[in-house]
């Protein structure tokens, strides 16, 4: 069997006293849709942090092998921007737009992300680069396409509803061209329509061949999409399993699940 995509051993994270990750050992495989689940403070949001360089890890190992890669490659330590350049995207729980940019320049941004020109801080206002230009606002509206807000393209990101501009996030992260996607409570504040629109797209992504660990509250949208579900609580892992397995675990129900 190929190396996972992400490989995460160990993983420890102490704020203070506060041992917010407890050895945590996690990883995804390309293709499949996982999700972490648990109780509020049990350490997921810190997870994704310690996985994009947010923090830096107390202890443990994140590993990377990235399609054609022999050997994997560490993110440990590594800054939000390398790890977003070496195939790692994620959205985040409370909405972070360029509200006052379109909507296209929203996802725009996300492929500059990607390229180093934009790391330099060099887009130099030369013929090549126009091109170059124009080829990104090409992509990106085709996400836009996939997220259904294309008739938004010129719209300011401020002026979408809610669920919009939740969908306006997956797409600038998915134009980074991501090995991986990270979202965090995608589902958060949604009614049940943008839920279901939101499980559709999640859906979609997937069968393009996209890798998702998504962190979620909504049991229904974790039920119908994951392959594997983790459950934390207190920053350790307490079950892994298929839906079923976690849905019956006795463990995640009086954790997490609660009776029917
Ligand atoms: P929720 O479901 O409510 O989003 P969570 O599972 O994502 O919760 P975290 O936000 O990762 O949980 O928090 C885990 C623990 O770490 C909590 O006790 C929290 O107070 C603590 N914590 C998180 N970030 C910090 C920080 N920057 N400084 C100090 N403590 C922190």
């Amino acid at each position: 069997m190929s190396n996972p995509i992400l490989q995460v051993s160990g993983l420890t994270m102490d704020f203070g006293g506060i041992r917010a990750l407890n050895k945590l050992d996690l990883d995804v495989h390309a293709g499949e849709i996982v999700a972490l689940i648990g109780p509020n403070g049990a350490g997921k949001t810190t997870f994704f942090n310690c996985v994009t360089g947010i923090y830096t890890p107390t202890a443990g190992d994140v590993l990377m092998t990235r399609p054609g890669d022999k050997k994997p490659i560490s993110l440990k330590g590594l800054k939000p921007n390398y790890v977003t350049q070496k195939g790692l995207a994620r959205t985040f729980q409370n909405i972070r737009l360029f509200s006052k940019m379109t909507v296209l320049e929203n996802v725009m941004i996300g492929r500059h992300c990607r390229t180093k020109a934009f790391i330099l801080g060099a887009v130099l206002r030369n013929a090549s680069t126009r091109r170059e230009e124009q080829q990104i606002a090409e992509m990106s509206y085709s996400l836009l396409e996939k997220v259904k807000l294309a008739d938004l393209a010129n719209e300011l990101a401020e002026n979408l509803s809610y669920g919009a501009q939740r969908r306006l996030e997956i797409a600038r992260a998915l134009a980074t061209e991501p090995h991986l996607l990270l979202l965090d409570e995608p589902a958060a504040g949604m009614n049940p329509q943008e839920t279901q629109a939101l499980i559709e797209l999640i859906r979609e992504i997937s069968s393009d061949g996209q890798a998702i660990l998504l962190i979620e509250h909504d049991m229904k949208l974790v039920m119908a999409l994951s392959d594997r579900i983790y459950v934390m609580d207190y920053g350790k892992k307490i079950a892994e399993g298929n839906p079923e397995q976690i849905r019956t675990n006795p463990e995640v129900i009086k954790a997490y699940l609660g009776e029917d």
